[in-house]
C-alpha cells in the first residue's frame, strides 16, 4: 500500500458512504494523507461531515463544480490550511434523469451542456486551481473517474458516455500541459458499482449482470478495488504514468462476446 503520510489531498465527489470518491478518501486517509472533502449542496453537507469525522483533521468545504467562485474558495481554503496540495480526486458527474432514460437522439441542448460541464469541464477547472498549489510542492497527481461508456455503447448511459469521452480526452490534454510541472493526470475507469449516481441509470442492474457473466474474473468489482488503483496512481507507485485511463473492471473490456 502507498505511503501518503505528509501528503495533502482534495477529494471532490463524496455524496455518501457508497461513493467511489469516499472509498478513495478512506484509502488515502489510511495511508496517512490529510484530506479536504467537498460537498455539492447543503443537502449533503451533513452526510459528508459525518463521513469526514472518521478522518484525521479533515477540511470540509462547499463546492458545486459549476461555480468558479466556489472552486476558487476551495483552493484558497486548502492553500491557507495545507500550504500546498499533493493530489486531487475528481469524482463529480451528473446528467439530468431524462437524458438517461430517453433515446440518446433526444438529448437536449441543456442536458448535454450540463452533463459535459459537471462531468468533464470540472476536471479542467479543478486542475487549473490545483496547479499553483502543486507546483509549490514540486508536482502532484490528479485522478478522475471514468467509465467504458466513453468508447462503447451501453443502454441509457447516453450523454454520460459522451461526457466520459470528453473527460478522458481532457485527461490527455491536461497531462500534456501539466507534465512539465511534474503534475500527472490519469483516470480510473471503473466497472459498474452500485452508488447513488449509478441508481440514476435505468437498467443499471443489467450492467452488473453482464459484467459478472462475461468478465474474465466472472465477478463485479467493488469500490475498494477502484480505491486501491486510484491510490497507486496518486502515490509514488504511479510516478511514471500520466495521461492514462486504467480500467478496473475484472477484465470485461477485453472480451469480444
Ligand atoms: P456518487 O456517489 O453519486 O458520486 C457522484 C458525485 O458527483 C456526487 O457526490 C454528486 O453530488 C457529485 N456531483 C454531481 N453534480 C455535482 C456538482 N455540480 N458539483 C459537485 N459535485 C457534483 O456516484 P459514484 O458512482 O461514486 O460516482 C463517482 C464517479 O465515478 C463519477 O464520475 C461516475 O461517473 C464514476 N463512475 C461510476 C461508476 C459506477 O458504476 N458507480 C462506474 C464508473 C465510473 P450530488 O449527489 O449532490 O449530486
Amino acid at each position: 500500500m502507498a505511503d501518503m503520510s505528509g501528503r495533502h489531498g482534495l477529494v471532490v465527489g463524496v455524496a455518501n458512504k457508497r461513493s467511489l470518491s469516499w472509498a478513495i478518501a478512506q484509502a488515502a486517509g489510511r495511508a496517512g494523507a490529510r484530506l479536504a472533502l467537498t460537498y455539492q449542496s447543503e443537502r449533503l453537507e451533513e452526510n459528508v461531515r459525518g463521513l469526514a469525522a472518521g478522518l484525521e483533521a479533515p477540511l470540509v468545504l462547499p463546492c458545486d463544480v459549476t461555480s468558479d467562485e466556489q472552486i476558487a474558495g476551495v483552493f484558497a481554503a486548502v492553500d491557507r490550511e495545507f500550504g500546498g496540495l499533493d493530489f486531487v480526486v475528481h469524482g463529480a458527474a451528473f446528467a439530468p434523469q431524462s437524458e438517461l432514460a430517453n433515446p440518446f437522439v433526444e438529448t437536449t441542448r441543456d442536458g448535454f451542456r450540463l452533463a459535459l460541464e459537471v462531468s468533464a469541464y470540472s476536471l479542467v477547472a479543478l486542475a487549473r486551481g490545483a496547479m499553483p498549489l502543486m507546483e509549490r510542492r514540486g508536482g502532484g497527481s490528479i485522478v478522475t473517474l471514468s467509465y467504458l461508456g466513453s468508447t462503447r455503447v451501453f443502454p441509457n448511459y447516453n450523454v454520460m458516455g459522451v461526457a466520459k469521452a470528453a473527460l478522458e480526452s481532457a485527461v490527455r490534454y491536461l497531462a500534456s500541459d501539466l507534465g512539465p510541472k511534474n503534475i500527472r493526470v490519469n483516470a480510473v475507469s471503473a466497472g459498474p458499482v452500485k452508488t447513488l449516481a449509478a441508481a440514476g441509470i435505468s437498467g443499471f442492474s443489467g450492467f452488473l449482470h453482464a459484467y459478472r457473466d462475461r468478465a474474465p474474473l466472472r465477478r463485479n468489482i467493488d469500490a475498494a478495488e477502484v480505491a486501491d488503483t486510484a491510490l497507486f496512481l496518486l502515490g509514488s507507485g504511479g510516478r511514471g504514468i500520466t495521461g492514462e485511463v486504467l480500467i478496473v473492471d475484472a477484465g470485461y473490456h477485453v472480451m469480444g462476446v
